[in-house]
């Protein structure tokens, strides 16, 4: 498992992040799933009281449609703490 690279900010200058999908918590982490407006790249920003700069982890597409089907619940908790190694 690599850690993915880490932005502050996504891929376009301005407010291009839309919200698609809430993910609820995992180990006390916020996943919120956005995409660009503008070059409709997905982007999960990531959220914790204690790190509040955690910030945007760029998605491929295949990557959040699959987390898109996972219900919510420990299956779903689990992919994302693979995925974002939390
Ligand atoms: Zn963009």
């Amino acid at each position: 498992m690599t850690t993915p690279s880490m932005r502050k900010y996504p891929c376009c200058p301005g407010p291009t992040w839309v919200k698609a999908a809430d993910f609820g918590h995992a180990e006390g982490i916020d996943f919120t799933l956005g995409r660009c407006d503008v070059c409709s790249r997905y982007w999960m920003h990531l959220w914790t009281p204690y790190a509040p700069d955690a910030g945007y982890v760029a998605l491929d597409d295949a990557t959040a449609g699959e987390l898109v089907t996972i219900p919510a619940g420990p299956d779903r908790r689990r992919r994302l703490q693979e995925l974002f190694d939390v």
